[in-house]
């Protein structure tokens, strides 16, 4: 009568280069035992250190590869939100420095910035041009 082992892999995400930026390996856990690590991070892929977002195996240790592609879009998207939030922030802040708001300072700026497209009155786009 023949004998079997089982053996059951361990899946350790390579985060070597995410831990000096201080992040650390969450233990996955199935019926209380370590089957592998990954680092922990929300739907769009944003870790627990501002700026860092991970997609793919490292976070989703049993994603294939069309799950890895559409976690890189993902966090490539939320990534630029977060890019333009910071260059809104830096905007405004740098506006309230110059100048107090106001109802002629808020012309000027839209005028300054949007030109003719102000409001979506003009947009450039054929359609929108007035005769
Ligand atoms: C045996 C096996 C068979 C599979 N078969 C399929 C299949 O048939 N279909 C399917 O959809 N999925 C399959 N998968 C899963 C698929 O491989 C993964 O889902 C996919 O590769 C994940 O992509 P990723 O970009 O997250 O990670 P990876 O493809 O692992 O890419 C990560 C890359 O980062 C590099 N890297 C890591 N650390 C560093 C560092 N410090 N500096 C520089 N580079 C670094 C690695 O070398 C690697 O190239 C299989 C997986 C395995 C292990």
């Amino acid at each position: 009568m023949g004998a079997a082992v089982v053996v059951s892999p361990r899946v350790t995400a390579r985060a070597d280069v995410l831990v000096p930026l201080g992040l650390e390996p969450t233990e996955l856990l199935v019926d209380n035992k370590v089957i592998g690590t990954y680092i922990a991070a929300d739907p769009t892929g944003a870790t627990a250190v501002p700026g860092v977002w991970v997609a793919g195996n490292v976070t989703e240790l049993w994603a294939s590869v069309i799950n890895a592609a559409t976690a890189g879009l993902r966090a490539a998207g939320a990534i630029n939100a977060d890019l333009v939030a910071e260059d809104v922030r830096h905007a405004v802040a740098l506006r309230r420095r110059s100048e107090p708001f106001s109802a002629r300072s808020e012309r000027e700026v839209c005028e300054r910035v949007l030109g003719d497209r102000r409001h979506g009155l003009t947009t450039g786009h054929p359609a929108s041009r007035s005769a």
